[in-house]
Formats: C-alpha cells, structure tokens, sequence
C-alpha cells in the first residue's frame, strides 16, 4: 500500500509570543504544493516497525522510533490493539529539514497506508485526530489543498482556492533545525527591544487580504501578501538566503520569501513559463543546490 503525499509552503506565518508551554501561537496559512514524498506499507517479516529510506540527502532520516512515519505506524496500532509489524518504505522527494514538512508528511503517509495495510478502517476525524497527536503539521499533510492553522497549528480550517498558483522551490543543501529558527526569532526580537513573550508580541491573526487572493486564485495579490515571521530568523542563520531570494527576484518572480523554517526558498511566479524562468536563472546562479517548478494546490495525502 502506497500513500502519495505533498509538501507545503506556509503562505502566511504569523508567530505570536514564545507562551509560557515553549510554544507559539500561530496563524499559520498552508498551502500544499506538488512536491511529493511516497511511503509504502508491506507485511513485515518480523516483528515491529522495519524503516527503509530512499532519496537525495536521506542521511539526516532518522531510521529508529524518532522517524515520524514509525511513531505514526506505532501510534496506529496502538489505537487497535494490534502489533505495529510492517515494513516501511519512504521514497523522499520532499527535502529534509528543509521547511516543507516532510517528516509530517511521512507520518500522515505512514497513517494512511498503514490503515490500509492492515484493514484498520479508521474513521477520517479519528486519522485526523491521530495527526494531531504526532504533530502540528501533520494534520494538513492529510488533508492537503489550502487551510488555516491556529493555535499550535493543529486546529485547521480548509480554504477554498480559486485558481492554480505557479510556484519555484530552491532546494537548499543541508537543513535548518525548526527549533533553532524559533530561538533566533525569539533572539532577535528580544535584541530589537519589542520583547518574544506572549504579553509584548501582538496575537498572530490571519490576513484577510491573503485569505481573498486565495480564494480568487489571483497570484499577484496572493504574492502582496505572502508573509513569514521566520524569515528574518532563517536569514540570520543562514545569510546566504539573501542571495538565494534576490536571485529569484531578479528573474521575475512575483515575490520571494522563506518556506516555513527553512531553508528552502519560494518563489511565487505569475505562470509556467515564467516559474521556468526563475528556476533556471536560480539552477544557474550556485545559490541554491537546484531549483524546482510545481504548482499549487496539491491534494493531501491519497493511496495510489
Ligand atoms: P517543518 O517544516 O514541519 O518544520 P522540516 O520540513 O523543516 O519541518 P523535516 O524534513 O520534517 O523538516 O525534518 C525535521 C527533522 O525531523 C529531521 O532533521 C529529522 O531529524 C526528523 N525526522 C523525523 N522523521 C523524519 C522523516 N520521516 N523525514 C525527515 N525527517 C524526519
């Protein structure tokens, strides 16, 4: 059994102040993009949880109980009472560490491939409610399309999408740790003087303008609005970032900005022809390992 599912790009990142729980308060716009890992489920031939991964850049995979598509197959069985005996196959696509959320797609492949495997029948809201369980993004990479997250990210509301938007991913080499992004923006707000605490940062809420060119499918105002409190974050780790999005710009794209935690880098283009542009220009600029072209909105995870 095979799940096919889809990165994101976080359209809209709006983080509140670090809470007195470690976390952040989110208004956080997914969209999902065609950029797609597969996770395959086969009969195990011993007991447990068996990972294998394939791929660019898998070093960085855990192959134990820290890889989500495992606590996701394990997470699974418990709810039944069954053995979690099956062996997984991940085929990555989606880069590693890369702000694109391709461990939490692993783990909503691993639920749904899994469930059929073993003939589990788990209710959709059950999955769903499982995802939750295993991580904040994990929940969109089931669903797929566009949705509002808030809170830590995990209570989604599906938004309609009135168009396809052409899209240019630059595929960094090596990641950035997500954690390590949260703590240098909490760094460089408390350095700027405005404090990184719930009661000095304003409540992240979702932009009405963003949500509207969504819904129109129209990408030159989709591209007015797109917004990532991580940027300045990712960008101070990692300055060469800065060339990276100027690169993209300069070859016409609509807007630029940081996926998620980075330190993959997307462009907005007004269509193909002009995503091909970007790419190029950024595949021959050295600034990024390679560029890629898709388009958006991606349905979440499906069985082939
Ligand atoms: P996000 O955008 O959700 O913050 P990311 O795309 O930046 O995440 P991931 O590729 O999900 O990052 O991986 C982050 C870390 O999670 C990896 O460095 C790795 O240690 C761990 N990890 C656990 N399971 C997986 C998996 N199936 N694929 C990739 N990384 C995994």
């Amino acid at each position: 059994m095979t799940a096919r599912v889809p990165a994101k790009v976080n359209v809209q990142l709006a983080v509140g102040g670090l809470r007195p729980d470690g976390f952040h308060g989110l208004a956080n716009v997914f969209l999902a993009v065609g950029l797609y890992d597969e996770v395959t489920a086969s009969p195990a031939g011993a007991p447990g949880v068996r990972l294998t991964v394939s791929g660019r850049d898998t070093r960085h995979v855990p192959l134990d109980d820290g890889n989500l598509a495992a606590r996701a197959a394990r997470l699974l069985a418990e709810r039944h009472g069954r053995a979690p005996d099956v062996a997984l196959h991940i085929a990555k696509d989606i880069p590693v560490a890369g702000g694109m959320a391709g461990g939490s797609a692993d783990a909503a492949g691993a639920l749904l491939a899994c469930d059929a495997l073993w003939g589990t029948r788990t209710p959709q809201s059950e999955l769903r409610a499982l995802a939750a369980e295993l991580g904040s993004d994990v929940p969109f990479s089931l669903v797929g399309g566009a949705a509002l997250g808030q809170g830590r990210g995990e209570l989604l509301t599906p938004l309609e999408v009135g168009g396809t938007f052409h899209w240019v991913f630059a595929i960094a080499d090596g990641g950035l740790s997500t954690p390590s992004v949260y703590r240098e923006c909490d760094r460089l707000r408390v350095a700027a003087g405005t404090g990184a605490d719930a009661d000095s940062v304003p409540e992240p809420r979702p932009s009405q303008p963003l949500l509207d060119a969504l819904r129109t499918g129209d990408a030159a105002a989709l591209a007015a609005s797109l917004t990532n409190d991580l940027q300045a974050a990712a960008v101070s780790l990692r300055p060469s970032l800065t060339d990276t999005l100027t690169t993209g710009s300069s070859a016409g794209a609509l807007a630029a900005l940081v996926s998620g935690s980075g330190p993959t880098c997307a462009f907005l283009a007004a269509d193909a022809e002009s995503a091909e542009a970007v790419a190029a220009a950024l595949n021959a600029s050295g600034h990024c390992r390679t560029a890629r072209t898709t388009t958006a909105p991606a349905p979440g995870a499906t069985l082939l």
